[in-house]
């Protein structure tokens, strides 16, 4: 009978499919992220004949070679830089994500973090809590329209994509976008106009959002210098991933108003913020909870589950990337 090892408690639905196909199941019992000695240590206990792995596991090697049975390694996530996927071509392990399923709800979350930041929700919310709110008032509080504005795309693909369409149905934004694939169908649903420059979208956007992965071509993607480009008016979301942004330039730009507003789900170094990033009035940070509804986190649970069961019946992973 084939084991799996689950390096944590997701939701029950993929290990249910699991178990439903005879397989045995441990997940970590840890109310945590495995240390990498926990995780090394868990895979040597038996012959694991595939692992599902989280974002927070580093997957590499050392990883690989405590699995040596593991065919596949499915990452509960749709970006996959936790791992090294050159370790598992030259081991022949599969290692899959789960795309698509969540581009719905990640490009949700991106809405609700710009309308939030634009209309200060947040700092509302702790200033009513506060008892500051003593009647109404014709300037308290104002923030700023989103609809009619113009919305900079910085990747173009799933997420991007879904965030645009909401852009342009919902909120008749005009959106500009920039990636390094010119995305045709995209324009032609979205009514989105292609820059050739990064810099050029992060002139002209009231909004910019990114939803690139991160690759060493998209670490400090935005720096202190990309900032400054941006409109001292603007708005910058990240649902992304925290390295693709300077987290230290951010704060900064914050501070001196370089830019209006910030909204992050992502962190440089999760969990840890940088310096003075929590202290500033207009941030509101999430912590990477853009693809975390119900329903999202079990059918990520399910397409994981489906990659291992295809690998383990000798068929292709539906998504696999390496
Ligand atoms: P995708 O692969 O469909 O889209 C990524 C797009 O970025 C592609 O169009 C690609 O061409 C473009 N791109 C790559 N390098 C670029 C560069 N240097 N400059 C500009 N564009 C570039 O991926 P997706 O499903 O839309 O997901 C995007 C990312 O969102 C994931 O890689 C992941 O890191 C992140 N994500 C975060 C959460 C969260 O919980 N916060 C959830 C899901 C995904």
């Amino acid at each position: 009978m084939p084991s799996i090892y689950v390096t944590r408690k997701i939701p029950d639905a993929g290990v249910k499919m699991l178990q439903e196909k005879g397989y045995e199941v441990d997940v970590s019992e840890k109310d945590g992220v495995l240390t990498r000695d926990e995780l090394i240590e868990a895979l040597k206990q038996k012959e694991y004949d595939a692992v599902l792995c989280l974002l927070t596991d580093k997957i590499d090697g050392e990883v690989f070679d405590a699995a040596p049975k593991a065919k596949v390694f499915a990452n509960y996530a749709v970006g996959f830089d936790n791992v090294n996927l050159l370790d598992a071509k030259e081991r022949g392990v599969v290692v899959s994500n789960t795309p698509g399923v969540l581009t719905n709800t990640v490009a949700e979350h991106t809405f609700t973090l710009m309308l939030a930041i634009a209309h200060r929700v947040a700092e509302a919310d702790r200033f009513t809590r506060a008892g500051k709110y003593i009647g109404w008032a014709p300037e308290l509080l104002l923030g700023n329209d989103v609809s009619g504005k113009v919305l900079g795309v910085l990747g173009a693909g799933r997420i991007g994509s879904r965030v645009a369409h909401h852009a342009l149905n919902g909120f008749d934004m005009k959106v500009l976008y920039y990636d390094i694939k010119r995305n045709e169908d995209f324009e032609k649903e979205t009514g989105a106009e292609f820059r050739e420059s990064l810099e050029d979208v992060l002139r002209e956007a009231d909004f910019v959002t990114t939803h690139v992965p991160l690759l060493d071509s998209t670490r400090h993607l935005i720096n202190k210098e990309k900032l400054s480009l941006m409109k001292s008016t603007a708005y910058l979301v990240n649902t992304s991933r925290g390295p693709v942004i300077d987290e230290k330039a951010l704060v900064e730009a914050l501070k001196n108003k370089t830019i209006k507003g910030a909204a992050i789900d992502v962190f440089e170094e999760e969990p840890k913020l940088a310096p003075g990033l929590a202290e500033l009035p207009n941030i509101i940070i999430t912590p990477h909870i853009a693809s975390g509804t119900e329903e999202t986190r079990s059918a990520m649970a399910e397409l994981a589950a489906e990659n291992i069961i295809a690998v383990l019946e000798g068929k292709n992973a539906p998504n696999a990337i390496s």
